[in-house]
């Protein structure tokens, strides 16, 4: 992160601008319409993805769109020690999924499903 006269160069986090300003290093917006127009987006994301579901499954969901970086198996293998440093709620109503990628039954929550291997939970998309 550059650094110039108490301020730091950001970029903008608003994926359709993502111009790049000045100032502190936790403001990830260049201006406030850019922040809102990204949280109007990530809330239709979150309606998608849930699919309309009740507030534990959004919560979820909504931390799994910023977490979820799959290998190139699809895979997403996260220590259940982070997931709850996000608050994620393990209580989630989810359904029983049998997939090809797991040889055993998974949990399915909105568009996602997932296992849990000793200290580790493994996501995939559904
Ligand atoms: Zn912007």
């Amino acid at each position: 992160m550059e650094y110039k006269v108490g301020r730091y160069l950001n970029v903008c986090k608003y994926t359709k601008c993502g111009k790049d300003f000045y100032g502190r290093s936790n403001r990830h917006y260049c201006t406030p319409k850019c922040k809102k127009l990204q949280n109007n987006g990530k809330t239709k994301l979150v309606n998608q993805e849930a699919k309309g579901s009740d507030q534990k499954i959004r919560k979820a969901i909504r931390i799994l769109i910023d977490i979820f970086k799959p290998d190139k198996d699809g895979k997403f293998i996260i220590n259940w020690v982070d997931l709850d440093s996000k608050s994620f709620p393990f209580d989630l109503p989810t359904i029983k999924i049998k997939d090809d990628r797991y040889n055993g039954t998974m949990s399915g929550v909105g568009s996602y499903c997932f296992y849990r291997e000793e200290e580790n939970f493994i996501f995939y998309k559904i």
